[in-house]
């Protein structure tokens, strides 16, 4: 069989050096004494927990946070020595399942709790986990005054370890937002009644806010895969995405003829179109229609017409004689047409980007521990 970058409709590369220096970018500018973790949960966000977990590994993140048992399960035998947490915490009965992997459970409610104390009652030890605080987003963690039922409870105490206590921001990349101040003040209170207990409350863009809201551990995960922390200012983070799309077939237009599926774009002037074997299965967004843009040699081609399901149609008129052809590639996203624009021009963000990205693609990547 063929090599698969001669057969794939488009490469995905991803720099795995270009993660690493955002890490150690965030790790520099955190409060002294604070340290930074990694949250690679839906698969280091599309781009390959296996590859990028050890990749931070090497580099000295003995931190990890993932999404789910599973998750953490697979990465646990990549990741010697780092602390792997999940931040769904244990559903019941799956408690065993964190022992197993030497996974450490965030527990989020009551409940959550009340089985983790059974269950470390059952074995017998003491057990660690982290406590996670609902501070003002209404989504994961204990009430104030949960957290204070479980700081007074020696009966819970005496089961579980507290190794973290962490809440989490819901406006943190709106820097004048009031509830990122309203949510550090309830975070330092609930705090307190952990005295001890390192904390952590800052994810990429909290960690943009200022000092005050570093507390002990930063969060971050998208800023890593290069996803803007700080809309309002330039991006400080390295670019670790490239995509570029294979052209199947040229073709000649003329003036009026129209483009795609719905014929929602007709060709103004005769020209040439690229078709590109890359479509919304392959998590290139259907609301891109005629509303993002390629690159070739640093030369700006417009994709025209509705995104199909594996094609979408660049029109190529403005490249000089035979630059597109058959077989030759297109930039549909890097340094010139990032994550971040192709979330705005899609309505949606470039979290949804990265965690979109097509498993048909040739993945290459660029760097890390082996090379
Ligand atoms: C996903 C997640 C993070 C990482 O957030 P980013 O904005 O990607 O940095 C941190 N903490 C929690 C609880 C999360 O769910």
């Amino acid at each position: 069989m063929s090599e698969i970058a001669d057969r794939a409709g488009a490469v995905l590369t991803i720099d795995l050096d270009a993660v690493v220096a955002n890490w150690r970018l965030l790790a520099k500018r955190m409060r002294r004494g604070a340290r930074c973790a990694a949250v690679v949960k839906a698969d280091a966000y599309g781009l390959g927990a296996d590859r990028v977990a050890p990749a931070l590994r090497a580099a000295g993140c003995n931190r990890f946070f993932v999404a789910t048992i599973d998750e953490g399960a697979a990465l646990r035998p990549l990741l010697p020595g780092a602390e792997i947490f999940v931040l769904s915490g244990p559903y019941r009965h799956t408690e065993g399942d964190f022992v197993e992997h030497g996974l450490v459970p965030v527990l989020n409610s009551p409940e959550q709790i009340d089985d983790w104390a059974a269950f470390a009652r059952a074995r017998g030890s003491r057990t660690p986990a982290a406590l996670h605080l609902d501070t003002g987003m209404s989504r994961l963690g204990l009430s104030h005054g949960q957290a204070e039922a479980v700081a007074e409870s020696t009966a819970t105490l005496a089961a579980i370890q507290p190794i973290l206590v962490m809440s989490h921001l819901a406006c943190a990349d709106l820097p004048e937002h009031p509830l990122n101040r309203r949510q550090l003040a309830a975070f330092t209170a609930a705090r307190a009644l952990f005295p001890g207990v390192e904390g952590s409350l800052a994810a990429s863009s909290g960690l943009f806010l200022g000092e005050e809201w570093h507390a002990d551990w930063g969060r971050p995960g998208a800023a890593l895969y290069g996803v803007q922390p700080r809309p309002d200012r330039p991006n400080p983070m390295a670019h670790v995405v490239r995509l570029e799309g294979r052209i199947i077939q040229v073709r000649d237009v003329d003036a009026g003829d129209t483009v795609g599926y719905g014929a929602t774009h007709r060709v103004a002037d005769r020209g040439k179109l690229a078709v590109v074997a890359v479509g919304y299965a392959d998590g290139l967004f259907r609301s891109l229609s005629s509303r993002w843009h390629g690159f070739v040699g640093g030369v700006r081609v417009p994709l025209v017409g509705r995104v199909s399901m594996d094609l979408i149609i660049f029109d190529v008129s403005g490249l000089p004689g035979e630059t597109a052809r058959p077989g030759a590639l297109i930039e549909l996203l890097g340094p010139g047409n990032t994550i971040d624009e192709m979330g705005m021009a899609a309505a949606t963000i470039g979290y949804e980007v990265l965690t979109s990205l097509g498993r048909r693609y040739c993945r290459r990547y660029l760097g890390g521990p082996a090379g």
